[in-house]
């Protein structure tokens, strides 16, 4: 029987140790590995090449994000950047225009050095894409919804253009995490996480990781992680493991306490914008209806939520105020955390980008986390 999510997330990759009957999986730290004679091993022989550990969390987060593929990284970046180190110079990538900082810098100032060539577009408008395909596009990234704004793209239809070009699809669906959006199910080729956000949830490991079904490109990235050598320690993948088990209650109860804020802070007088993709007056909250469902297929909006204040130093005051957030980067972890996107993540981005794509000094940035939601509501009322 096909099993669900909360299930698949406790026991795949999970088994006993068969030597000891340990049920949580042993950390295995060794860096090479027996051989039983020249050219018999027991599927394990050098740790960049491959590890227990890291074999195990990458067959549970596959399984989580409906793939058959998992290939971890020592960060989301090298996540992204394996990726784009399958390709050849001159090939062309479409991405998402407000896509993370940090994917904007490795695009523009390392690889776009090298012979890759970008175009950042507007993808919540499939038309922008469309224009823009050219003889040698090989991908096209997206993230949604995007960072700090919040930008829905239309997963399903854009996977059906790129199936009729020959494109291959990939989104960023750090924001989301698999229990809130599956975007293999809606026809993406690749699944990339920062898993130190969501997944990790706990503000303790930096990893990034791609799932995919598509057999070719998984080996195209394994011999990436491998020739390259940016991969995980065992350890955080242990920590992963141990992560994503829980992450269907805790990615369920910080949406839900979201939710609830983003309505409570929508008629609140101090604020003059509430960023949230599950209110009827965000441009992709029909889209996000449809896509962004947890595994039982109920709609569900994410733990992200943008606000915009009346000033620069409306913005300072806030901050101050508040004792539950603690301002910092990142994001989904069980605490909440609070961020100037303007002046914090996107400090890399140009000011005329910034303001080109609708990023103003004055937005904030929660990621709400798991402590009580009338905790943290009253904690942002008190603090306006
Ligand atoms: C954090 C983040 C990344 C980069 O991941 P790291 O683990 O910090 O390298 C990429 N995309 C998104 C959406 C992120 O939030």
């Amino acid at each position: 029987m096909k099993r669900k999510f909360e299930t698949k997330a406790i026991h795949i990759g999970n088994k006993a140790d068969s030597e000891s009957g340990a049920v949580t999986p042993a950390i295995h730290l060794s860096s090479t590995f027996k051989q039983d004679e020249i050219g018999k091993d027991r599927g394990y022989d050098y740790s960049r090449a491959g590890n227990p550990t890291r074999s195990r969390f990458e067959e549970n987060i596959a399984s989580l994000e409906n793939g058959s593929n998992g290939i971890s990284f020592s960060s989301g970046m090298s996540a992204i950047s394996a990726l784009f180190q399958t390709l050849n110079s001159g090939d062309h990538i479409i991405l998402s225009r407000n896509v993370y900082g940090g994917t904007y810098r490795v695009a523009v100032e390392v690889f776009a050095r090298q012979g890759l060539v970008f175009d950042f577009v507007d993808t919540t408008d499939i038309n922008n894409i469309k224009s823009n395909i050219k003889p040698n596009t090989k991908w096209i990234f997206i993230e949604t919804p995007t960072n700090p704004l919040l930008e829905v793209s239309d997963i399903n239809s854009i996977s059906l253009l790129c199936l009729n070009n020959n494109i291959k699809l990939n989104v960023d669906n750090t924001f989301l995490s698999p229990y809130a959006q599956s975007p293999l199910t809606l026809g993406a080729d690749c699944v990339m996480h920062s898993t130190t956000k969501f997944i990790g949830g706990h503000s303790d490991v930096l990893g990034g990781v791609l799932i995919t079904n598509n057999e070719k490109l998984s080996s195209d990235l394994r011999f990436i992680q491998k020739s390259v050598g940016a991969v995980p320690s065992p350890f955080d993948c242990w920590l992963l493991l141990r992560s994503t088990k829980t992450l269907a209650l805790r990615v369920g109860q910080s949406s839900r306490t979201a939710s609830m804020i983003a309505i409570e802070l929508d008629s609140h007088s101090q604020v003059e914008k509430v960023i949230y993709p599950g209110l009827e007056s965000h441009p992709g909250h029909e889209i996000a209806k449809m896509q962004q469902l947890t595994p039982d297929g109920e709609p569900i909006f994410g733990s992200m939520i943008s606000i915009v204040l009346k000033s620069k130093e409306a913005c300072d005051l806030f901050l101050k105020k508040t004792k539950i957030f603690t301002l910092a980067e990142s994001l989904g972890g069980v605490e909440s955390l609070i961020c100037s996107p303007y002046h914090m993540t996107h400090v890399s981005v140009p000011q005329n980008i910034k303001e080109e794509i609708g990023l103003p000094p004055e937005l904030l940035r929660l990621s709400i986390g798991i402590e009580h939601a009338d905790d943290i509501l009253n904690d942002i009322l008190q603090a306006l």
